[in-house]
């Protein structure tokens, strides 16, 4: 049993508390059972009611539930940090740095491969990342793609097949396509629920992506894709004829684009990636756009080590806010319960009865000081299945 009281602003994104999509209760209680499953959440002065043991009292703070991280790239080894300075002193970003993580991810052992991807996930823990989502995709070849998903599979069960992240140097793009189709679908499917394609410039086009997506589809994968992050073209509208749960990226949108994902019949999520925005200095996506078109939206943070190397769901939030006109709401919203459709999980991303007792625990009195003070380390506690992971539950002063 696990139960906290005292909780000052407790989001549960539960619409049928009261018509709002973050489901907010103030003065409450949250108890969940032995398998970490909420069983009760209402007023405070009713939590004795409801458990057997002494809850434990947050002291007035806020309660949110834990992020949904739906997009990142974790399995890799070294950085790049110089390519990251060059940028900032004017170099444009292209797809083709990935050849340099792919290059030093080949080179590394299991032992460090793992060492890394288990740091980079126990670094969005702390951040309050309860659920993430971890892509292949720096190995590119058999061998190398099939560790980074046994890899991956340590830390989630939230795994995807990226081996079709950019065409290796040593390959020719028609040749790449085949082993991605054939031999490497077989040889990773075992470690991986999804299947994802980078469909740009510099990467595979339209007929490449649908080649892969169907081929992944066929080994009983479920399909995303990374879609119009760097150009127009096609992607998205592939992306929603085939039914993919997420188009991620969505940065450079047509008006069909838009309307193809209001209309996606699959509830194909766009999730959006701001800080690979930001740390390329290319421009936004217009959240504001496709959350009034009527697209389901998420926010993730695309960790990798080339054009977004942070886990910081909290400040993903605050850009959604601050830089793509999203309201403080519907940015929390699309951190938890929109990473969670895009994941097409229905048992995270939200605090109602039936759901995971996943969630953070705030230094702030609601979830709008995550945007209203951007960089602040405000997460206290993490709790998962209702076992405290990270910081503590001690009262706030
Ligand atoms: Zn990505």
């Amino acid at each position: 049993m696990f139960a906290l009281t005292g909780i000052g602003h407790l989001v549960t994104n539960d619409a049928t508390r009261d018509g709002a999509p973050l489901g907010i209760v103030h003065d409450a209680a949250l108890v969940a059972d032995a398998s970490g499953i909420v069983t009760w959440v209402g007023p405070a002065r009713e939590v004795a009611d409801h458990c057997d043991a002494a809850p434990v009292d947050v002291g007035g703070r806020a309660v949110i539930p834990g992020f949904v991280d739906a997009h990142t790239h974790l399995v890799f080894a070294g950085d790049r940090a110089p390519e990251f300075a060059a940028r900032m002193a004017g170099t444009p970003y292209s797809a083709g740095g990935i050849r340099t993580t792919m290059a030093a991810t080949r080179a590394a052992s299991d032992d460090v491969l793992a060492h890394n991807t288990q740091r980079l996930a126990a670094e969005a823990l702390r951040s309050g990342t309860t659920t993430i989502e971890v892509k292949s995709g720096y190995g590119l070849s058999v061998h190398d793609e099939s560790r980074s998903l046994r890899i991956a599979r340590q830390v989630t069960t939230e795994t995807t097949f990226l081996g079709a992240h950019v065409v290796p140097p040593d390959a020719s793009a028609d040749n790449y396509v085949d082993t991605v189709c054939g031999e490497m679908l077989t040889a990773c499917a075992a470690n991986a629920k999804w299947v994802d394609v980078f469909c740009d410039r510099g990467a595979f086009d339209v007929d490449q992506a649908r080649r892969i997506l169907q081929a992944g589809r066929d080994a009983g994968l479920g399909m995303r894709m990374h879609a119009n992050q760097l150009q127009h073209g096609g992607g998205v509208a592939l992306g929603v004829e085939l039914g993919v749960a997420s188009c991620d990226h969505c940065t450079h949108l047509t008006d069909n684009d838009v309307e193809a994902l209001a209309n996606a019949h699959a509830g194909t999520v766009a999730t959006l990636l701001p800080t690979a925005e930001l740390c390329t200095r290319s421009p936004f996506p217009d959240a504001r756009r496709l959350i009034d078109a009527g697209v389901t939206v998420a926010l993730a943070s695309d960790c990798n080590p080339g054009s977004s190397y942070t886990s910081s769901m909290p400040l993903v939030v605050a850009l959604g806010v601050i830089t793509m006109h999203m309201t403080c709401d519907e940015a929390l919203w699309a951190a938890t319960a929109g990473g969670a459709r895009a994941l097409r999980r229905v048992d995270v991303g939200g605090l109602a009865v039936g759901q995971r007792a996943d969630l953070i625990v705030l230094d702030a009195p609601s979830h709008v000081h995550l945007a209203y003070r951007p960089g602040v380390q405000q997460v206290a506690a993490v709790v998962r299945e209702g076992q405290l992971v990270s910081g503590s539950l001690a009262e706030w002063r």
